[in-house]
């Protein structure tokens, strides 16, 4: 019963946390804005001195005297260097929100094993609102002396509380003994747990958090990206415990004045139940389809097999020769392609390695020669190791490429043990993309990486692992207005938005994120310390203090369903 006074703390602590926070400011419908530096993102007008925003919507650009010559209204004067909103093109925010109530024991927070081992311990002493013990962001690949946990050691560290622990990429993960007799699993396999399958069938043994917690940590994490500086996402696969993800999403994302707009692309099994189309709150854009896996897992396919390193063949457990698997036929792909697009909607495509990527342009491009849409440009996402060719019939097919930019943050020490040095320089080719002329975007796949949109621009025009010891294809680095087009107008156009999104200009919608420094001055080192101290969004501050998100009804369902059970509901008075 640890849990219920685990929740009663946070519970009185968050009421006392509504009194401290003050309220956000608020407004006029009609005012100018200005800061140290506008940076619009509009090639005709990179920089202007002010904005007149009537409402949602952005009026007039230019200086102060000039605006004030159109309107005598209230100058609001910010501290820093207002941009467009930041748009996250592809993100998971169920996924977020509910690993957000785990424990990160990822490569961002430790270092070393013993660091992380110490973690699990203290996460399975302190009381949690949950049953089992769970914790993500194991990664072998960032910790060099990372090897695998034993079953002694993780039943040690919980004897008699159900214990998972997932990987980075969340393809593999480890179990005790409690957590593999809950599953049904035999003990005497081992803690590990390699296939989706394997991993679902622990997972699904996990006591589901009512439907009511699962709203309050999305709820939570809508926030959360107001806070990181965005005022768009893009929901690639609406996926997460939940049994209506995209229901949900509705919810959240029809609120009155929601923290950002939200932008979704359906899972197969979520196409026939929805429609495409929706409002600037919340829209279905079309659907997510996966044609290979992560490169950190041998899950990318590609044309030639990984290395044959000690990473690839002992850490990795891969074999001479690999190069990964393809998820879905030509035809398959192209049947399910077709029904997409038939129904005007856009697909967006995970594809890592060439194979996935030639796959996916093929199909793209025998879709639109049997039904050219010019209104339609499908997407891909990740493109780890897209080759030139490839680059340019996506430019020509009208193909937007997404790049996972911080793997070389990430995982760029390693990247040379898995692919060798021809292809570690030509992994995210971003500036080779961004001169053929394709539209190219960032995206942080939140939960694989933490919400920082000002790393991934450092990371884009530094090319550098975080450690400092690798420089990954040095050639390919973009300048800093190309790394925030990339965030802002570009990604505007990736989700079909570019009338409304991305720029600052006149006619657009007034999404502002406002950061507490000047980026162009920077080396590109320490550009990751910049913070969005703000985001305004249809002219407004948004608020994401905790009674923005905090719903005491949905509280008091997730706490009552806790203590009796799921079936039951309080009785309403
Ligand atoms: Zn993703």
């Amino acid at each position: 019963m640890r849990w219920i006074a685990g929740l009663v703390i946070i519970i009185v602590g968050a009421a006392a946390g509504y009194y401290w926070y003050s309220l956000p400011p608020t407004y006029p419908g009609k005012y100018i804005v200005t800061a140290d530096r506008v940076l619009t993102m509009d090639p005709d007008l990179p920089q202007v001195q002010a904005v007149l925003v009537d409402n949602n919507e952005i009026m007039a650009v230019g200086d102060v005297r000039e605006l004030e010559g159109l309107a005598d209204v209230e100058i609001i004067r910010l501290k820093g260097t207002l941009i467009p909103g930041l748009i996250e093109p592809h993100t998971h925010p169920i996924a977020a929100a509910l690993l957000g109530s785990a424990t990160d024991i990822s490569a961002f927070k430790y270092d070393n094993r013993m660091q992380i081992m110490q973690a699990l311990q203290d996460s399975a002493d302190e009381f949690s609102v949950t049953p089992w013990v769970l914790a993500y962001g194991w990664d072998p690949i960032a910790i060099r002396d990372l090897s695998p946990p034993t079953l002694a050691e993780l039943d040690a560290i919980s004897p008699d509380k159900p214990m998972l622990v997932l990987t980075q990429m969340m393809h593999e993960a480890y179990a005790n003994t409690a957590a593999l007799k809950e599953a049904g699993v035999d003990p005497r396999r081992g803690p590990m747990l390699r296939e989706l399958e394997e991993i679902n069938r622990v997972v699904s043994a996990i006591p589901a958090p009512s439907d009511e917690a699962v709203e309050l940590l999305v709820r939570k994490t809508y926030t959360d990206y107001a806070k990181a500086g965005y005022t768009t996402i893009g929901v690639t696969g609406a996926v997460g415990r939940h049994p209506n993800p995209v229901g949900l999403l509705q919810r959240v994302g029809l609120e009155d004045n929601p923290p950002v707009r939200t932008y979704v692309y359906l899972t197969e099994d979520q196409l026939p139940n929805w429609r495409f189309g929706g409002d600037d709150r919340f829209t279905i854009l079309g659907a997510k389809f996966w044609l290979d896996g992560s490169p950190f897992t041998g899950g990318a396919a590609t044309h030639e097999p990984y290395e044959d390193s000690e990473l690839v063949l002992e850490r990795l457990g891969l074999s001479t020769g690999h190069r990964g698997d393809l998820s879905m036929s030509d035809t398959d792909l192209l049947e399910k392609l077709r029904d997409v697009h038939k129904r005007s909607g856009q697909v967006a495509m995970h594809a890592q390695g060439e194979r996935a990527i030639d796959q996916a342009l093929m199909a793209i491009a025998t879709i639109q020669a049997e039904d050219p849409r010019d209104d339609i440009e499908h997407r891909l996402e990740h493109n780890a190791l897209i080759t030139n060719e490839q680059i340019q019939r996506a430019a020509d097919l009208g193909v937007s490429l997404g790049f996972f930019v911080d793997h070389i943050s990430h995982y760029g020490d390693q990247l040379e043990s898995l692919f060798g040095k021809e292809r570690l320089d030509r992994y995210m080719p971003v500036r080779d993309a961004k001169d053929a002329g394709a539209v190219i975007t960032f995206h942080g796949d939140h939960p694989a990486t933490p919400m920082n949109p000002m790393g991934t621009v450092e990371t884009a025009m530094s090319r550098t692992s975080t450690s400092g010891n690798t420089v990954v294809g040095a050639d390919q680095a973009v300048t800093l207005e190309e790394a925030l087009q990339a965030m802002t107008v570009n990604a505007a156009r990736q989700l079909g938005q570019e009338d409304t999104l991305g720029m600052i200009a006149v006619g657009m919608k007034a999404d502002f994120t406002l950061l507490n420094g000047n980026p162009q001055v920077m080396m590109p080192q320490g550009l990751r310390l910049i913070r969005p101290a703000m985001t305004i969004r249809n002219g407004q501050p948004v608020d994401t203090r905790f009674v923005s998100w905090f719903d005491p009804e949905l509280a008091i369902k997730a706490i009552w369903k806790m203590m009796m059970g799921d079936d039951s509901e309080p009785t309403s008075t």
